[in-house]
């Protein structure tokens, strides 16, 4: 008997389980729509140009030791300049606790620690659906999770009268999961109209709103306007928790750069507020979890991030290409769209281009997307998410054809 006879395997990630279905596929024209990573229209990985720049201006650097408290400061006060907005009372005030994360994942994996150990009853509710990890990660916290309606698979869209309800009805001070932008998986947003109505039942209820931001940009092409959803709630004065990844956005996926923001108290206007002593607190706590976890973040991306965010010239042509990578997913939607109606689909389209960023949630059955691997290697997720950028203008019309064989 060996020490490890009774481990038995995990669970396959269900986007690592479409990649491994993909390689192992010997066809040359196979397609991966799979996994949620930028591509070029030449289905390449993109290094964006303001990468190169920033790797430029911070080369020499001794990278060697660690990620010192000014190093650190100053990631995260480029983080949340860029998602509460550069002249925002927040930074100015410093009423948010932040750190480094290890990308998306880290930052929700240290505030589900850290809801836990002061909220240790506390449960949390995601969209229905949501990304697979969120689940895993607050579970993995021993965080229970339960799930609010947000898809509606008639129109596609957003469930905004069921979604009202579950806010209502949840116990007040509950915590809830939401994506400010480019939902994942289904790329449906609520309006801006919307956002103010569930901020106002979030303040009447006394729920705490955590803000997944994985996709800045991504939406719109804008990242001041992906950022609305977050400015509103900071408008209305909630106290509100924010997991920040730059792998998207900035095509940093390997280096693991995120920042995980908490806001403190913001309906005090007395000097004497304690604003700052909680900021204080907050932020020895969140560091104190990352040193149990991971001790300091990874240097170098933190000090591209930094330089990128900073610089404003190199933050001036990182927006270009923020806006350009948009541009093309949104391209790609109509493109596969016209070409569906072109081939007299019977079914309706429409929502690929009324869903926003990496995603079209096609409403393809499992059956479908099955079939769409086996007869036409076409690889992606069992719900039937579509990452669009890996659409493109040399493989649109087949994806369009393919889709077609299997619905019609
Ligand atoms: N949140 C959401 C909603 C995501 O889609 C992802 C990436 N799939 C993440 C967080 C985490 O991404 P990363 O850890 O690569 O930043």
């Amino acid at each position: 008997r060996s020490w490890w006879d009774h481990v038995t395997p995990a669970l396959k990630d269900p986007i690592n389980a479409v990649t491994d279905a993909f390689l192992a596929d010997p066809c040359p024209y196979k397609i991966n729509l799979g996994v949620g990573a930028y591509r070029d229209d030449e289905g390449k990985p993109v290094v964006l140009q303001c990468v190169r720049e920033a790797e430029g201006k911070i080369g020499g650097t001794n990278f060697l030791e660690s990620t010192s408290t000014a190093i650190s400061s100053k990631l995260v006060e480029e983080s949340a300049k860029l998602i509460y907005g550069e002249d925002s009372d927040v930074i100015k005030e410093k009423r948010f606790a932040g750190i480094p994360a290890l990308s998306g994942t880290g930052a929700c994996r240290i505030f589900a620690e850290f809801q836990k150990r002061f909220y240790p009853d506390s449960t949390i509710y995601f969209p229905d659906p949501t990304w697979s990890n969120h689940r895993n990660i607050w579970g993995d916290a021993h965080v229970p999770g339960r799930t609010f309606h947000y898809y509606h698979p008639d129109s596609k869209g957003l469930n905004f009268v069921a979604l009202m309800d579950d806010v209502k009805n949840a116990p007040d001070g509950s915590f809830f999961l939401l994506h400010p932008c480019a939902h994942n998986p289904t790329g449906v947003d609520p309006t801006d109209e919307q956002w103010r109505e569930i901020s106002s039942l979030f303040k009447v209820k006394n729920h705490f709103p955590f803000f997944d931001v994985a996709y800045q940009g991504f939406a719109s092409g804008d990242v001041e306007r992906d950022a609305q959803a977050i400015r509103i709630f900071l408008e209305d004065g909630h106290s509100i928790g924010c997991a920040q990844s730059f792998a998207k956005n900035l095509g940093l996926y390997g280096h693991r750069v995120g920042c995980l923001s908490n806001l403190t108290r913001i309906d005090c206007f007395s000097i004497l507020c304690n604003d700052k002593i909680q900021a204080v607190a907050i932020k020895s706590q969140l560091k104190q979890i990352s040193n149990t976890m991971y001790g300091s973040p990874p240097i170098h991306g933190i000090s591209l991030v930094s330089k990128i965010l900073s610089n404003p010239d190199i933050k001036a042509l990182w927006l270009k290409e923020v806006k350009v990578m948009a541009t093309r997913i949104q391209r790609m939607r109509a493109t596969l769209r016209e070409a569906l109606e072109r081939l007299r689909s019977p079914l309706n389209w429409q929502h690929i281009t009324n869903q926003v960023g990496m995603f079209c949630f096609s409403g393809l059955t499992r059956a479908e997307v099955d079939q769409l691997a086996k007869e036409f290697h076409i690889y992606m997720t069992h719900d039937g998410r579509i990452s669009m950028a890996g659409v493109t203008t040399k493989n649109v019309d087949y994806v369009a054809r393919a889709i077609h064989e299997v619905t019609a």
